[in-house]
């Protein structure tokens, strides 16, 4: 892997080379948040955020999709090409792109692989950047503090330069048209590089054991805890919906009242809903509020590690943030390695003030008509 070094004060010359390669989306402020969203101007990007509100998921996957128009008179027309549209995604923190790995693996790698997905996965330039961790960030329990794959050019802070380590031919295609910006680092970049990296990880407040937790979950699986945070979730949705690796969707076609003629469209689910579950006949395989948060811990934490080798999660603590109950998943895994009891978990979630609106997904209203709006 090329590592090369750029001074902090030409990283606008470098920004404005990037529309190049395809519209720019990066951190913007969000009233009190941040989102990932297409800056104005250069100056309203951010490189020094905690977490976005949304992951980079819904640029991949986005909240609500058309997929194709169908009409009996003339076919279907597909709208696959417009997700082939060329973008750059700036400032995305190793854990997103961690879970856009993960996510790689269910719509990119598997037996299915979903055109829309992969369109847009070919066609976003990933440029990654540190992360200072705050106390809800438990990405390096979780492995997911460095990613080495993933990105196209990662930027590391070496205080009034940056590190930046080229991924991919298409991240040296950048370094080649920003001519003499990249310098090559020295030894003592080196060792800057290696000091920042070991205080970063030391950084990381919030820990979690993740060894032995499939087995330890297997063994409580009737455990009293799945009821009482069953009596405490709302059903929102919100700790799915601002997850960096949840993915499950809905389809549905939509025509007009009378007409043959409509769009099929992909909206984003959540296994926390009450109709997720719900088949034909009325029957409901997770009826209860505590099956649905258990399966939610079970698919991430046992049956994605079952089927992939690793959790659908990577520490972002997004869910933790976003949960107007104040369920933490981090609590949740201590309270279920007997660590700490049903109180155990924080009752102040950080609020999330700005308010990215969460998407509506199919029956959220008839969950819970405020929350998420
Ligand atoms: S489960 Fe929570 S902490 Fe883990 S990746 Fe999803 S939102 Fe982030
Ligand atoms: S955000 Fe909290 S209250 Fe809402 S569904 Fe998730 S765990 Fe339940």
């Amino acid at each position: 892997m090329k590592i090369l070094k750029i001074p902090k004060t030409d990283l606008d010359l470098f920004a404005s080379i990037l529309p190049t390669f395809g519209e720019l989306h990066a951190p913007v402020r969000r009233g009190r948040g941040f989102a990932f969203d297409r800056p104005a101007l250069w100056s309203d990007v951010q490189i020094n955020y905690p977490r976005t509100i949304l992951p980079p998921r819904k640029l991949f996957l986005p909240p609500r999709e058309l997929m194709f128009h169908f009409d009996p008179a003339e076919g279907y027309s597909s709208l696959l090409a417009e997700a082939a549209t060329p973008r750059v995604l700036f400032g995305v923190h190793a854990y997103d792109i961690y879970g856009l790995n993960i996510l790689d693996r269910v719509f990119a790698q598997g037996p299915f692989r979903d055109p829309y997905y992969v369109a847009r996965r070919q066609h976003t330039i990933i440029i990654g950047v540190d992360v200072e961790p705050d106390e809800g960030h438990f990405a390096r329990s979780m492995n997911a503090d460095f990613v080495d794959s993933g990105f196209d050019l990662f930027l590391s802070d070496l205080g009034d330069h940056w590190l930046v380590l080229v991924g991919t031919s298409r991240g040296d295609d950048i370094v080649v048209m920003s001519g003499s910006l990249f310098e090559t680092p020295s030894e003592e970049d080196f060792n800057e590089y290696k000091r920042r990296s070991t205080s970063r990880r030391a950084a990381y407040r919030t820990h979690v054991e993740m060894g032995d937790l499939p087995e330890i979950l297997e063994m409580e699986y009737h455990s009293q805890v799945w009821e009482d945070l069953g009596a405490r979730c709302l059903s929102c949705g919100s700790c799915s919906m601002v997850c960096p690796t949840c993915y499950c969707f809905d389809v549905a076609d939509e025509a007009a009242l009378g007409s043959r003629a409509g769009d099929r469209v992909r909206t984003w689910d959540s296994c926390l809903f009450k109709t997720h579950a719900l088949v034909a006949g009325g029957e409901n395989f997770r009826h209860s509020r505590a099956s649905r948060i258990k399966f939610r811990f079970y698919h991430k934490q046992r049956g994605f590690v079952a089927e992939y080798g690793r959790p659908s999660c990577v520490g972002c603590g997004r869910c933790a943030a976003s949960c107007p109950a104040g369920i933490d998943i981090t609590t949740v895994i201590k309270m279920i390695r007997g660590q700490a009891d049903a109180h155990g978990d924080r009752t102040t979630a950080a609020s999330n003030p700005s308010r990215e609106p969460v998407p509506a997904a199919p029956g959220a209203h008839l969950v819970h008509p405020t929350v998420g709006a």
